[in-house]
């Protein structure tokens, strides 16, 4: 991009150089102080100041910060404005969902000088940013996880409005309710039974996680297998063909194992060995018989001297190769026995006959529900090829897009963030729209409905609605207004919308009046689930906030389920799970408690998009893509072809960062 903005540039190797000086300097500036707008003639300043340039790059560094402040590296956020905003005649922009992308957009559109309406379906800002706040409790219930502040919009943010950043401890103890093992908790004057699974066993698990991963991404990306009986191949089928390959590979090692004890029990060393000992046996009676029949010396005494020496002299050899026998008889039970106790410890020490034992995969059920819960879908709904798109572009391994340091929540709740950017704008909150109209000559309309009918005119609609309500993922749980387009969008965006998915993630806040949980150590828990099917129902509980509060996680195929199950059995479910773990008697009754049901949400459908079987980023790429009245293809559109109208923005709009809150951010 900066290589198309700044042709002059890439020249010389000097001019690139001042060039990366005056952008890396004037970004500097703005970082060491968010809070008030970098203008211009601060930013020369400070640079003539600190000799960073020189006069003939002056009117590069105008240039520059225009650059910047035009694509919202500097100057973006809640900052106190030093010049007034210049309104620009005729430029009205409708924007469609008051979530983290529309507001963002509305701001940068409105410091750029535009007219902005936001319209809003529901009675608040932030959309699937929401805060549960109740006297001393704070939990969110949608976006919670800052993912490491290097490089992310949201650090700037942080510094300019009061986030209370909190890094997450990622110590995480897995617990089995049921059990027999007794250690004494923190809290409580009791020992309570409170099964903890042993940390080897955990890491070993973890591991083998990790390495099954590996080897779908191996798979992918190095063999080139994403498709099985051409059908494209989702995650959770390579998972299980991974695992399969496993279960075979422990099979053939099992008989492997059985083939070499057959080997010792019959096996050429073991037939030689027998064989030399029933040679020797033999040999060992003819030689006790030889002797009986032989006279001695004293027998022969006055007989025939010379034939009584050479009876004698074959005594003495029959009697010595009599002792080698023994000797090499001693040596070869030796062998015997050896061979024999080789085959007892062999027998002894069987390789597993199974490659996870019901255990070990309630265990590796635990992390696939935790790569579920990232990606708030069933694995086998995930493409294995471009699930992971920021790690994988075009089966190149990258990690350009994966921000630096610890993962954080904001302590004092997230939709802190929307409701400091909605401040000043002018948002119409409880205003649902029905229909977006969008012609050539820039007359851009939309319908909204709230009993009445009002029709807002405007020279451009930026769309942020989420995935869910522009496509509904799930009939079942589809309860909102259809959304109309006129003319309806063109099938390029309308096929991308369709290939790609938009998953589930449901949380369960249970707010009570002391901590029973190892707080101190601890930010949060695993609950091992007892079956594959149920792996994510309550599998994650979080201990992040300051009050007593637990935030329960309801991920993979459970989350769509439990929508269909009432508060009352949710609650009760999740206090059964806690009490299996810290003890009845160790977990009071909830003092408040809140279920969320995203999937229903008619202004969600769903919690964020993941890449689908059959999708991939580029339909990201699509779905940025503005459209136009005549329907203008894809290539020409991104050719700054038509004459695009109707604009998009929201999580699923961004290929790098999406189903975040950056992304949105971003995106608008
Ligand atoms: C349970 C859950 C957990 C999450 N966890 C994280 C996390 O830890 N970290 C993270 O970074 N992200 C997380 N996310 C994702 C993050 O919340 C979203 O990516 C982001 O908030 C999306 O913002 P958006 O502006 O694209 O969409 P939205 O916030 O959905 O905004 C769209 C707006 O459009 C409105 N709307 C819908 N229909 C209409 C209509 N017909 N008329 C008018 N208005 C309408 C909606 O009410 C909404 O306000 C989570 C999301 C969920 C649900």
């Amino acid at each position: 991009e900066e290589r198309d903005l700044f042709p002059d540039v890439i020249k010389d190797v000097n001019s690139q150089v001042s060039f990366l000086n005056i952008r890396n300097r004037i970004l500097q500036l703005w970082l060491d102080n968010p809070k008030v707008e970098l203008i211009y003639e601060v930013a020369v300043q400070r640079l003539t100041d600190l000799k960073e340039i020189s006069p003939e790059n002056v009117p590069l560094s105008l240039q520059i910060h225009k650059y910047l402040e035009r694509h919202g590296f500097i100057n973006f956020g809640i900052f106190k404005r030093i010049h007034p905003i210049r309104k620009i005649k005729k430029a009205k922009v409708v924007i469609i969902g008051a979530g983290i992308a529309g507001l963002a957009a509305a701001r940068q559109l409105t410091s750029f000088g535009m007219e902005v309406i936001i319209i809003e379906a529901r009675d608040r800002v932030g959309g699937r940013v929401s805060t549960f706040r109740k006297g001393k409790f704070v939990a969110d219930l949608g976006a919670m996880v800052v993912t490491g502040l290097g490089g992310n919009p949201i650090t700037v943010i942080s510094k300019q409005i009061n986030m209370e950043l909190h890094k997450i401890k990622q110590d995480c103890p897995l617990y089995e309710t049921g059990g027999s093992r007794v250690i004494k908790y923190p809290h409580s004057r009791n020992w309570v039974v409170r099964i903890i699974v042993p940390r080897e066993k955990d890491l070993l698990v973890e591991k083998e996680f990790n390495k099954l991963l590996e080897a779908t991404a191996h798979m992918s990306h190095e063999m080139g297998i994403d498709t099985f009986k051409d059908q494209q191949l989702s995650l959770g089928k390579a998972f299980e063909l991974v695992i399969n390959l496993q279960e075979k590979s422990v099979k053939e090692q099992l008989l492997a194992h059985w083939h070499q004890i057959a080997k010792l029990h019959t096996g050429p060393a073991t037939r030689k060995v027998l064989s030399r000992m029933s040679d020797l046996k033999e040999a060992a009676v003819k030689c006790r018989d030889t002797l009986a029949n032989l006279p001695t010396m004293a027998d022969m005494e006055d007989k025939e001297c010379e034939k009584s020496i050479s009876n004698e002299f074959e005594r003495r050899c029959i009697m010595k190769d009599w002792r080698e026998a023994c000797t090499e008889a001693v040596e070869l039970n030796e062998k015997r026995l050896n061979l024999e106790s080789e085959i007892v410890a062999m027998e002894h020490n069987l390789p597993s006959d199974v490659y996870l034992s019901s255990k070990d995969r309630q265990l590796l059920d635990w992390h696939l529900a935790n790569l579920e819960f990232a990606n708030a879908a069933p694995l086998d709904k995930l493409s294995l090829k471009h699930w992971n798109q920021l790690k994988y572009l075009n089966n190149l391994r990258m990690n350009g897009y994966e921000f630096s340091g610890s993962h954080l929540v904001v302590r004092n709740g997230y939709s802190i963030l929307p409701t400091a950017y909605a401040d000043g704008l002018d948002i119409r909150l409880s205003t649902t729209v029905r229909k977006m109209s969008y012609s050539d000559l820039g007359n851009a309309f939309v319908k909204h409905v709230l009993r009445t009918l009002i029709y807002v005119f405007a020279t451009q609609i930026l769309c942020t609605l989420p995935l869910g309500v522009l496509n509904p993922p799930d009939p079942e749980l589809d309860q909102g207004p259809t959304i109309e387009f006129d003319p309806p969008l063109p099938t390029w965006k309308v096929d991308a919308m369709k290939r790609m998915g938009f998953g589930n993630l449901n949380k369960v806040v249970l707010c009570f009046d002391r901590t029973f949980w190892d707080a101190a150590s601890t930010n949060m828990f695993g609950h091992i689930g007892a079956t594959t099917s149920s792996r994510g129902e309550l599998f994650l509980f979080w201990a992040i906030y300051r009050a007593p509060v637990l935030i329960a996680l309801v991920a993979g195929k459970s989350a769509n389920v439990m929508e269909h199950v009432g508060d009352g059995v949710v609650l009760s479910r999740a206090i059964a799970v806690l009490k299996g773990i810290f003890g009845p008697e160790n977990v009071p009754e909830p003092i408040n408690y809140t279920v969320t049901r995203w999937g229903s949400d008619p202004w969600a459908k769903g919690s964020y998009s993941y890449v689908a079987v059959g999708s991939s980023g580029d339909d990201y790429d699509i779905m940025a893509c503005p459209v136009d009245k005549n329907g203008t293809s894809y290539d020409n559109m991104m050719n700054n072809g038509g004459n695009p109208r109707m604009f998009f923005a929201g999580e699923h709009t961004m290929r790098n960062y999406p189903a975040t809150v950056h992304g949105a951010l971003l995106s608008g």
